[in-house]
């Protein structure tokens, strides 16, 4: 799998592989000071929201996840886990894994909801960003804003903006029925790229 990208490059999947890397890259960076500016960490150790909860994820989403499998040294392992939980709608995520320090199997690729929860706003009814910690483990703290900050993290702009990324759709499914067809499709992709 090491040529995959390689193989991929004269298709619409490789550009697409790109507009979500670049737009991950830049949430993180963004959010990357959330825990200090706001004082919200996440209880070391916890992992409680994975064990809770499957994402919903758009096509960019899924395809990025399925990527990140197919070049994973566990490769074989995730694809297993994929296909013990195919269709599945109860927690846990089937990438939830509790003994690890992340307890996420795919970190890197997981979908924008597990990278702004707990880490970002919403607006409320007077499109005000309210902030509600996550009670699962989290620090008990919910932050209200008495004035508008423009630059706190919204959901809804990260949303709009991966909507609007290159080639995504708006619906979304469960992790457990899109990453697996997306596996599949690059797997076939790749193939004719080997031929051309
Ligand atoms: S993809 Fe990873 S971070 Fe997201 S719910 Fe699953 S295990 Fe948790
Ligand atoms: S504190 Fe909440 S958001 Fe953070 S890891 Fe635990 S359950 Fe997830």
């Amino acid at each position: 799998m090491q040529n995959l990208l390689e193989d991929l490059k004269d298709t619409e999947v490789f550009k697409e592989l790109g507009a979500i890397s670049v737009f991950y890259e830049n949430v993180d960076k963004e959010l990357s000071t959330f825990p200090n500016r706001f004082g919200v960490f996440c209880k070391k150790g916890c992992g409680e929201c994975c064990a809770h909860f499957i994402p919903d994820l758009t096509y960019l989403e899924s395809l990025f996840i399925a990527y990140h499998v197919l070049t994973s040294e566990k490769r074989e392992m995730l694809v297993s886990r994929l296909e013990e939980r195919k269709g599945s709608t109860t927690a846990p995520c089937p990438f939830y894994d509790v003994n690890s320090e992340l307890h996420c199997m795919i970190y890197p690729a997981r979908g924008l909801v597990c990278r702004l929860f707990n880490s970002s706003f919403f607006l409320d009814k007077y499109r005000k960003p309210v902030f509600k910690a996550c009670r699962f483990g989290g620090d008990d703290k919910d932050i209200n804003l008495e004035f508008a900050h423009p630059d706190v993290p919204l959901m809804s702009k990260y949303g709009e903006e991966l909507e609007g990324l290159y080639g995504n759709t708006t619906g979304t499914k469960l992790l457990t029925f899109s990453v697996l067809s997306e596996i599949d499709k690059i797997l076939m992709l790749a193939s004719f790229g080997k031929g051309a």
